[in-house]
């Protein structure tokens, strides 16, 4: 996802570019701690808002972006990740 984002967005074509790669150890991170652990459900359904409203509106804009674009390469994945993350 983050690759795909970055990719288009900011021309890196091999390693993240530092701000993604900021977030995406931010979101790792968050999972990590996610009190659900294994259970955990989509985060945009989550009770819990664990992100920050800033880092919270950039992953959602990296999924807007790059959902449809997974579609084409993991149809499955990408429908179940979609249908996760929007479902409210
Ligand atoms: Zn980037």
């Amino acid at each position: 996802m983050m690759k795909i984002y970055c990719h288009a967005h900011h021309k890196c074509f091999k390693n993240l570019c530092e701000q993604c790669d900021a977030l995406k150890k931010y979101a790792d991170k968050k999972l990590d701690n996610c009190v659900f652990g294994d259970a955990k459900p989509a985060c945009s359904k989550c009770q819990v808002h664990c992100y920050s409203p800033d880092q919270r509106d950039l992953i959602l804009k990296v999924m807007r972006f790059a959902g449809p674009k997974m579609i084409s390469k993991h149809p499955i994945l990408a429908i179940r990740h979609i249908f996760n993350a929007f479902k409210k």
